[in-house]
């Protein structure tokens, strides 16, 4: 457990995440604080300060922001703005002194992500990528299962993630904000699952996309993205993300005599470990659940404890780099009609 003092959190972007998942998990966080504000509508963020117990000198705009350089109650900055702007208040950030925690996907493009890793190892700040789901018991317990090889070694994995975005014109819908359309958003949790399970890096991948023409929601995003890795290995996954259909229940890796796999899997909360183990033409199932938690707090003190142990996160700047990469690569190959891209 780190020793001192709880670090000060200023969370940039209230918007829906921030506002109902983030801001309310420093209740249950135990080395994390919420120190400070950051938003485009000050009303909006005084009485969010006033009922956290936020002081009213430690409200920012975004035209100010770069004073809480001069705000020691600020040891992390959490960026929860839509994607294009990560890249910008992370190098932001770094330069006023701070460690930052982002949101995921990392950027809106590689370039961008490249970037922030660069402008916070000039500045000896540490960069995490929020991702949620490698804190989590039930997909850590998953990983220890599926690397243990008591099922033998795994074979194949299959996820799907998948929700229903409403035509409403928001940033997600609108590629340079968002850097592309269910892959980035929700298809990523596969993707970044595909790697922590393996612990390997894919050497090759493909992609196809769907973008429904009359549908107001794809004029410049895709919906569905079904992709392929391969492993060094020898293991095959397959992802499928998508936009018009609500999934977030499948993600199972396929090991030589069983299979294990999480449902709910992709969730904020009830996610449940279930394991296939086949004995001759039977299969004994066993199911575990885990103890309630938000994984946002458990994300934060993550970091917290990373930075008081003077370690790197578990899931740096180069974790995100690393997916945006792969994310490019299974474009690249959906605009080549699914044809192998090497890595
Ligand atoms: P929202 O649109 O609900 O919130 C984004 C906030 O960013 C806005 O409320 C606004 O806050 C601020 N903002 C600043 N500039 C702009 C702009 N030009 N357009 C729109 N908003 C702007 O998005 P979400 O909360 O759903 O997502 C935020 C980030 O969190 C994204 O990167 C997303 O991928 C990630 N996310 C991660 C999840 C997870 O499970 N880890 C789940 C959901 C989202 P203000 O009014 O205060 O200025």
């Amino acid at each position: 457990l780190p020793p001192g003092r709880r670090l000060g959190v200023a969370v940039v972007g209230l918007g829906t995440l921030a506002l109902e998942n983030i801001i309310p998990a420093f209740g249950e966080a135990r080395y994390v604080r919420l120190a400070a504000l950051v938003s485009g509508k000050p009303d909006k963020a005084h009485t969010v300060a006033a009922q956290y117990g936020v002081p009213a000198g430690s409200v920012y705009g975004y035209g100010d922001f770069d004073r809480i350089k001069n705000d020691p109650s600020v040891d992390i900055v959490y960026i929860v703005l839509p994607n294009s702007l990560h890249a910008e208040y992370t190098v932001r950030a770094a330069r006023a002194g701070k460690h930052v925690l982002c949101e995921k996907p990392m950027a809106a493009t590689v370039a961008e992500a490249e970037q922030m890793v660069a402008a916070c190892r000039d500045a000896g700040r540490q960069l995490m990528i929020a991702y949620r789901l490698q804190y989590d018991p039930a997909h850590r317990t998953l990983i220890e299962i599926a690397r243990s090889r008591r099922h033998g070694s795994i074979r194949m994995i299959e996820a799907i993630n998948a929700q229903n975005d409403a035509p409403n014109g928001q940033w997600r819908q609108i590629k340079a904000m968002a850097g592309g359309g269910s892959l980035p958003d929700v298809g990523l949790y596969c993707l970044n699952a595909f790697r922590y399970i393996t612990g390997e890096e894919p050497i090759e991948v493909t992609g196809r996309l769907t973008q429904p023409k009359d549908d107001p929601r794809f004029r410049e995003i895709e919906d569905i993205a079904n992709f392929t890795l391969r492993f060094p290995s020898g293991i095959f996954a397959v992802g499928t993300s998508g936009y018009s259909f609500h999934e977030s229940r499948v993600l199972r890796v396929h090991a030589e005599t069983g299979t294990i796999g999480l449902d709910p899997a992709f969730g904020y909360d009830n996610l449940a470990l279930d394991i296939g183990r086949q004995e001759g033409k039977a299969t004994a199932q066993e199911v575990r659940r885990f103890t309630p938690h938000s994984q946002f707090a458990r994300e934060m003190d993550a970091f917290a404890a990373s930075l008081h142990a003077r370690q790197r996160p578990r899931t740096p700047g180069e974790e995100g780099l690393q997916d945006m990469r792969i994310m490019a690569a299974i474009y690249r190959s959906a605009a080549q009609n699914g044809a192998p891209v090497g890595l």
